[in-house]
């Protein structure tokens, strides 16, 4: 089996997990309310999305 010849150092490991980060899912204002919402998803407050498609409908 192969094996390491040399152990991974704590500066060499930090260096390759740097790019490993989560960042934030982009948020952006809905279209017809203007609430801030994530891309690609349906709007909690007015149920608008792409273009003029109101799947549902949640007043009150
Ligand atoms: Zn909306």
């Amino acid at each position: 089996m192969a094996v390491p010849k040399r152990r991974t150092s704590k500066a060499r490991k930090r260096k390759r997990r740097s790019h490993m980060s989560r960042t934030a899912p982009p948020v952006a204002p809905c279209s017809q309310c203007g609430t801030a919402r994530p891309t690609h998803v349906v709007c909690p407050n007015c149920g608008f999305y792409m273009g003029r498609t109101l799947v549902e409908a949640d007043d009150e």
